[in-house]
């Protein structure tokens, strides 16, 4: 008859998976509780496989929710920070200064500042500029994003009153100046907002899906130069694309992005403020930025939520890398913009270099017993923007479902399958990543 181990004895047995000995205490002391002793082993490396790792992206997927949206590369040494301290006189500074001031240099804004996230900028410029208020918004544009962020519950843990303007297909300016006088004396009386005014119009774009069909819209600019509507017009873009004209880029705008809105041209057209992502087309950290008139972006910064939703110095850091190559028009050096900006030419002759590498190995040794072959794929933005475009592109192809083998690797691939192929596409990968892809393959593929 034989014990079973101790806690201690059989945790001591996992320490090849490399997690601390108090995390293997507790998946022995699970495994004990199962009387699945012979468990053990695999719970520890599930246990494991659920911390952060770098990953490879083959998906093509450029901004992959599950993968972290924007590919970033922080480097950064233990050090303190100026983060907020003030070198020029020695006393206490804000955070968001400088990278406030950066962010406004590139947006064209008075003022910006940063917040975790768009939806926490959506949610800070509500409670500050609008709480107990009315803020008007396009029955189609009352948006929920992937992971539960919908406008109207955001209005109502902001403590601002939804005033809904037009129909889902179809609004007018004079819906919205209809609105604009709800509440006051002279204007109609709007049953979701029975006394409190108007404080803000808010826009908000269809970052994730379309209206077709018999559709009428109102734009910023007309909303922004109407004289019946004296409140801030409030632009929550999502997406954070900079600059239509994509100025940091060699060769001219991608196409696919010609009716995205971005951060310059809303605020050229009057948005008195403009929200949106860090870690989408911004291509940065996640995080959500507030930019546009001073006295907005100021009243946003004084508000006690903000001091809840500001953002550390890792993601300030990042942030500051990713404005300064927008400033510089270092594109290349925004791995977003990369990825974006490789013509299909350059992907295509880096799959049939990875084809030629497996081929030539394989046959060295025997036979190939796999079918990998190059060719055309499509990749698509992600992340809940652009909902119908398609970027061609190229990568790989091989026949069967590989795709639990690449994801089990240490730095895992994560590739996609379709009609009983496995795709890798090569628009999300970075070249630097191929020979690691090439060695994946081949051993996946038993050579
Ligand atoms: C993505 C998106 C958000 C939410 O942004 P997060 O940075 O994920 O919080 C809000 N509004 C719009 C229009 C979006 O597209």
């Amino acid at each position: 008859m034989s014990r079973p181990p101790s806690v201690d004895q059989l945790a001591r047995s996992l320490a090849h998976h490399g997690l601390p000995h108090p995390v293997l205490v507790e998946v022995a002391r699970r495994a004990i509780a199962l009387d699945r002793v012979d468990h053990a082993d695999e719970l520890a490396r599930r246990r494991a496989r659920r911390m952060l790792v770098p990953v490879i992206n083959a998906t093509g997927v450029l901004l992959h929710t599950n993968l972290g949206r924007a590919p970033l590369a922080v480097e950064t040494a233990a050090t303190y920070t100026n983060l907020e301290l003030n070198l020029a006189t020695g006393k206490r500074g804000s955070r968001q200064a400088a990278i406030g001031e950066l962010l406004a240099t590139a947006c064209g804004a008075e003022a910006a500042m940063v917040v975790n996230n768009c939806a926490g900028a959506v949610l800070l410029t509500l409670a500050a500029l609008a709480q107990g208020r009315g803020v008007a918004v396009g029955r189609g544009e009352m948006v929920e994003i992937g992971g539960g962020f919908r406008i109207p519950d955001v209005m109502n843990q902001s403590g601002a009153h939804l005033v809904e303007v037009g129909t889902t297909n179809r609004s007018r300016l004079s819906d919205y100046v209809a609105a604009a006088h709800a509440g006051s004396p002279s204007g109609p009386a709007v049953t979701s907002n029975p006394a409190a005014g108007l404080a803000m119009v808010l826009k908000v774009h269809r970052s994730n899906y379309k209206i077709v069909g018999f559709t009428e819209d109102v734009s910023v600019r007309e909303l922004a130069a109407s004289p019946d509507i004296a409140v801030p017009v409030v632009a929550d873009i999502g997406s954070g694309l900079l600059d239509r004209s994509c100025p940091w880029l060699d060769g001219p705008p991608p196409g696919w992005l010609a009716d995205e809105p971005a951060v310059r041209q809303t605020l050229g057209d009057g948005a008195d403020l403009v929200l949106f992502s860090g870690d989408k087309l911004f291509g940065g950290p996640q995080a959500g930025i507030i930019a546009g008139r001073r006295d907005l972006v100021e009243r946003c910064g004084h508000h006690p939520l903000a001091r809840a939703l500001r953002p550390g110095s890792l993601v300030i850091h990042a942030l500051q890398q990713v404005t300064l190559a927008y400033l510089d028009r270092r594109g290349e050096d925004i791995p977003l913009w990369r990825m974006v900006a490789a013509t299909t030419d350059e992907l295509e002759q880096r799959s049939e270099a990875i084809v030629a590498r497996i081929e030539a190995r394989a046959g060295a040794s025997q036979p190939a017993p796999l079918s990998i072959t190059a060719g055309p794929t499509e990749a698509v933005p992600g992340g809940g923007t652009l909902p119908t475009v398609i970027l061609p592109s190229h990568g790989l192809r091989v026949d069967g479902d590989i795709t639990e083998q690449l994801r089990n690797r240490d730095r895992p691939i994560i590739a996609r399958v379709e009609e009983a192929s496995t795709v890798i596409d090569l628009r999300t990968v970075d070249r630097l990543d191929d020979a690691e892809l090439t060695a994946a393959l081949m051993s996946s593929c038993g050579q």
